[in-house]
């Protein structure tokens, strides 16, 4: 049974996966109510159903679109995958119950903000606010303890980012401060801390990498998103291993 339930939450998270990476290409551009098909964003052929299959779409195409032969950028089906491994671990970790629906909750946004932030630099406001207002829901059935590290996550996670916005004049963004705010709401402040510490290590380390090996210029903005979704995923996942440890040594 637990095989079976394992790999369902794989499978459904490549079909969310899909479905989240054309929310996330579509919604910075306002577009993802009025188009319902899914098409080719080169030639504009709308998708067959077997074009549409998470994966598998992918590669029996070799990674290229069968009316104009453009190639697809291979984070598309990366994402589903990561994202189908990602809700069966979560399965794996949680069982059922609420911790899954938080755990799932968590790992759609992370998708969705991965694919806006990397293909537009853009968090859009109308998905955190829909995620917040689910958050909401949630935090009220299963408050965390105590239920104002909530309410000094959130604010805690808006007040550090602006200041470190003000002082490094563009390190991060709005977006990002908004979803520091919200991530500071559903995790607590504990695991904000822990957020912001592995992030900000784990960009540094990233964005050195790649301006050494001469990818990224000097001056050209990198998104800070990915690094905030990386982050947040080690703070939940680990939870009290990680945060005993960050507060043991640095407080
Ligand atoms: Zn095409």
């Amino acid at each position: 049974m637990t095989l079976f339930l394992t790999l369902y939450f794989f499978l459904l998270g490549t079909i969310l996966g899909s479905f989240y990476n054309v929310v996330g290409l579509r919604l910075p551009n306002g577009g993802l109510m009025h188009e319902n098909r899914s098409y080719c964003p080169n030639c504009k052929k709308t998708l067959a159903w077997y074009e549409l299959i998470p994966i598998l779409s992918y590669i029996l195409q070799k990674g290229r679109c069968r009316g104009c032969r453009e190639s697809i950028s291979p984070i598309y089906p990366a994402m589903e995958a990561i994202t189908g491994v990602i809700f069966a671990l979560c399965f794996y970790q949680f069982g059922l119950g609420p911790q899954l629906i938080l755990a799932l909750l968590l790992m759609s946004m992370f998708h969705i903000i991965m694919v806006s932030d990397l293909r537009y630099m853009v968090i859009p406001d109308h998905l955190l606010l829909f995620f917040f207002g689910l958050f909401i829901v949630y935090r009220i059935l299963y408050p965390l303890d105590p239920w104002w590290s909530s309410l000094i996550g959130g604010l805690g996670g808006l007040t550090v980012t602006a200041v470190i916005i003000l002082v490094s004049r563009g390190g991060m963004g709005g977006g990002d401060m908004k979803l520091f705010g919200l991530l500071g709401f559903v995790l607590g402040w504990k695991l904000l801390l822990v957020t912001f510490f592995l992030s900000t290590l784990i960009g540094a380390v990233v964005s050195g990498g790649l301006l050494a090996a001469g990818i990224i210029q000097r001056k050209k903005p990198i998104p800070f998103g990915p690094f905030i979704v990386v982050g947040a995923s080690f703070a939940f996942f680990s939870d009290r291993i990680i945060i005993d440890w960050y507060l043991q040594t640095f407080f």
